[in-house]
C-alpha cells in the first residue's frame, strides 16, 4: 500500500506513520470496530467529488449505534473529516476508510469506559477484482461458510468483527482458485459476498437478496435506483442459488468493487459467461453518475477541489 500525506485522527490530520495505537487496543482484540469504505472519483471536468458522503457517514454512527459504541462525531463532522483529509492529502481520487474502535483502557469483552476513538485514512485503490474483472466478470463459488444468523452478528453494522466469517470465505474461495465467495444464508438462501452485495437478472428482470442477513449497501441502494430510473423491474426478493445458476447475468455491487459483473458460479457459466447487456448499462451508466456526468444524480456527490 502507497502511503499517502496523511490520516485524520480523532479530529487531527497527524503523519501516516504515526497514527498508531497500542497493541491492547480493545478493538485489536475482539473485533468491536465498525468502519466505511468510500469512493472519492476525479469528474470529468476536472473536479473531484466523493460518491454519496453523507450516506457513508450516517451509517458509521447507525454501525455504532447497533453496537452500542458512542461515536463522539456527528456524520456532519466525519464527512468534514473526510474532505479535509483529501484536501490535505492532495487526492483528487481516493478510497476512503473511517474507522471507529474501541481504544486502550481496561481489558475484557466489556468496553467498559475504553475511549472510542475514530480515524480516517486514504489511499490510492484501483478496481477491488482487477480491473480486467470489470469487464470480463469474475469466477465465484458458494462458500461452505454461511452468512451469521440474523440475530448472530448484526449484518446491518458494518463491523469489523463481522469479517471473521467473510475472510474465512474469501480465502476458502481463493484458496480453491475462484475470485470471490458466495454466502447463503442460515436458510439456505443466496445472502451476499464477503463484501459485496448480489444482483441477478432473468428475463429482463433485476433481482436482489432483501435487507436481512446482508449489509445494506450504498451502492446496492444506487444500483435499485439507478435501474429504476432507467425503466427496470427490480425486485428484492430471496433466491436460491440454482437460481442464480439459471440467470442470464449476475453482478456484485459494493464501493470496492464497484459494480463488478460474475460469468461463473461454481463452475456454471451465467448468461454468456461475460458481463450482459443489462449490467453492462447500469455499469456505464454508474459510472458517469461518479463522474459528476449526470447531473440528475447531483445530490449524490460532495464536490471538493484542491
Ligand atoms: C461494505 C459492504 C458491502 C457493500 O456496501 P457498499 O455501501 O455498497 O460499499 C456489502 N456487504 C458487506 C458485508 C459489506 O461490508
Amino acid at each position: 500500500m502507497q502511503p499517502t500525506k496523511f490520516i485524520w485522527f480523532d479530529g487531527k490530520l497527524v503523519p501516516w506513520n504515526e497514527a498508531q495505537v497500542h497493541v491492547l487496543t480493545h478493538s485489536l482484540h475482539y473485533g468491536s470496530a465498525v468502519f466505511e469504505g468510500i469512493r472519492a472519483y476525479q469528474c470529468s471536468d476536472g473536479s473531484s467529488a466523493v460518491f454519496r458522503l453523507e450516506d457513508h457517514a450516517k451509517r458509521l454512527i447507525n454501525s455504532g449505534k447497533i453496537l452500542r459504541m458512542q461515536i463522539p462525531y456527528t456524520a456532519d463532522e466525519i464527512a468534514k473529516g473526510v474532505l479535509d483529509l483529501l484536501k490535505a492529502n492532495g487526492m483528487r481520487d481516493a478510497y476512503i476508510r473511517p474507522l471507529s474502535f474501541v481504544g486502550y483502557g481496561e481489558m475484557g469483552v466489556y468496553p467498559g469506559n475504553n475511549p472510542v476513538q475514530t480515524i480516517i485514512a486514504a489511499w490510492s485503490w484501483g478496481a477491488y477484482l482487477g480491473a480486467e474483472a470489470l469487464e470480463k466478470g469474475i469466477r465465484v463459488c458458494t462458500s461452505s461458510f454461511a452468512r451469521s444468523h440474523v440475530n448472530t452478528s448484526m449484518s446491518k453494522a458494518k463491523a469489523a468483527g463481522n469479517y471473521i466469517n467473510s475472510i474465512l470465505a474469501k480465502i476458502e474461495a481463493k484458496e480453491n482458485g475462484f475470485d470471490e465467495a458466495v454466502m447463503l444464508d442460515t436458510n439456505g438462501f443466496v445472502s451476499e459476498a464477503t463484501g459485496e452485495n448480489i444482483f441477478i437478472v432473468r428475463d429482463g428482470k433485476i433481482k436482489t437478496t432483501p435487507w436481512t442477513s446482508i449489509l445494506g449497501g450504498i451502492t446496492r441502494d444506487s444500483v435499485m435506483q439507478l435501474a429504476r430510473d432507467l425503466g427496470y423491474t427490480v425486485e428484492e426478493q430471496q433466491f436460491t442459488r440454482d437460481e442464480f445458476y439459471i440467470a442470464d447475468e449476475a453482478f456484485f455491487s459494493g464501493t470496492a468493487a464497484e459494480l463488478t459483473p460474475i460469468r461463473q458460479l461454481d463452475n456454471r457459466t451465467i448468461g454468456e459467461g461475460h458481463a450482459g447487456p443489462v449490467t453492462k448499462h447500469l455499469q456505464q451508466e454508474f459510472f458517469k453518475i461518479v463522474k459528476g456526468e449526470n447531473k440528475k444524480y447531483a445530490s449524490w456527490l460532495a464536490p471538493y477541489s484542491l
